[in-house]
């Protein structure tokens, strides 16, 4: 027989499956009883008639798809319509919608940065940013999480040259906040740029959503960032779309527009998602208190946890992450969750730097008392023993 050029596959699914650590994918049922605690839609809007009527009608007039990138074909007013508002509602000049978020964090990261700059990243930042860190051609170090100092001290040795200081808003694994008043101070006494993935931040934190970096007191009394901040976000999580976008000054927008590879090469968010995007972002202002409702409702779930002994973070957003003893015990947990009508997330390595294994609850705003209640009820029951 020929030989198998990929048989090493079979023998890396071998070493995962003894590890305890295979992914498989699990279609989504259509309708179900299963209390909802996995995914990103925090605000609850996905599914809302506003916003998967806008979807449709985008569809119907603009077309399934694109039908192009950005620069050819894949522009419609809703795109430019998002842009404005996205803009406006977290206080920067411009705004710049990707096809995903993923796309948003490569272009800024690769478009913002050049031979010979430095790069600063955290070390909890998401999967897109290390990537975007990969692909950048700037000189990147790896900074401790959530230390200023340390980002101070790294520019310090750097010394006048262009840098880039790059930061999860929100840290996707255990839902804590960077220091971003802290980061913020020291990039701009030293004259380097900030980025913040405000993916978790956006419909979150802040004043009606605005963001980490409203959060953090960045913003002046008109609500505008400063000059020196960027930001990506992502319209898959808050939102409960699909897309991302790049936020910044217009010079910024206008370098990324001619420069960045994933938004000239990649066909165009399509007008279903903008549609939704901009739909979602309606409520969201038409409804600032979901914000403030999301965040109540990690609290809640963090509290009923703790009180039951379990290790949970003190959530500052919408992520409640558990510790789990062994990958093993955070698959079964996920697992038996699920058994009993609670879906929720399960993080292991690789996926987490640190080697911890954790469950991972998402708060959404349209959960009701009793349904929180249930969900702590099944976390707490169905623990892995210690
Ligand atoms: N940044 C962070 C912090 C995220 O959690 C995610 C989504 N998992 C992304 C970026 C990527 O966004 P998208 O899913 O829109 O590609």
């Amino acid at each position: 027989m020929a030989h198998d050029p990929f048989a090493w596959t079979e023998e890396a699914a071998r070493d995962r499956e003894a590890s305890g650590l295979v992914r498989a994918l699990r279609p989504r049922p259509e309708r179900t009883d299963v209390l909802d605690l996995a995914s990103n839609d925090y605000l609850g809007l996905a599914r809302r008639p506003e916003v998967t009527g806008a979807a449709a009608d985008a569809a119907r007039r603009w077309g399934a798809g694109a039908t192009g990138s950005r620069l050819v074909t894949g522009s419609t007013a809703l795109h430019a319509e998002l842009e404005r508002e996205l803009a406006a509602h977290c206080g920067f000049e411009a705004a710049l919608v990707f096809s995903s978020g993923y796309a948003a964090n490569l272009a800024a990261l690769t478009a913002l940065t050049a031979r010979g700059s430095l790069l600063l990243s955290d070390a909890g930042n998401h999967a897109s940013i290390v990537d975007g860190c990969r692909l950048s051609r700037a000189q990147t170090a790896v900074v401790p999480h959530a230390d200023p100092d340390a980002v101070d001290k790294a520019l310090d040795t750097y010394g006048a040259g262009r840098a880039l200081v790059v930061t999860d808003a929100v840290f996707s694994v255990d839902g804590d906040a960077a220091p971003l008043r802290a980061l913020a101070g020291v990039c701009r006494t030293r004259g380097a740029a900030l980025l913040v993935d405000e993916a978790h931040g956006l419909g979150v934190l802040g004043p009606g959503g605005r963001g980490a970096l409203h959060a953090a007191g960045l913003a002046d009394a008109g609500g505008r960032l400063p000059g020196g901040v960027v930001a990506t976000v992502t319209l898959s999580k808050s939102l409960g779309s699909q897309g991302g976008a790049v936020l910044g000054p217009a010079g910024v927008v206008r370098h990324l527009v001619n420069t960045a590879r994933t938004f000239i090469f990649d066909t165009g968010l399509a007008p279903a998602a903008a549609g939704a995007a901009l739909a979602a972002l309606r409520c969201l202002r038409a409804e600032p208190h979901l914000a403030d409702r999301a965040r109540e409702v990690a609290r809640t779930l963090h509290t009923g946890l703790t009180e039951a002994g379990l290790e949970a973070v003190r959530p500052d957003a919408a992520v409640v992450s558990v510790r789990a003893p062994s990958p093993r015990a955070a698959a079964g947990w996920a697992a038996d969750c699920r058994r009993a009508g609670l879906a929720v997330g399960c993080f292991r390595p690789p996926s987490v730097p640190d080697g911890i294994s954790r469950i991972r609850l998402t708060a959404r705003a349209d959960l009701t008392d009793g349904q929180l209640a249930r969900a702590v009820r099944t976390v707490v029951e169905t623990a892995p023993e210690r």
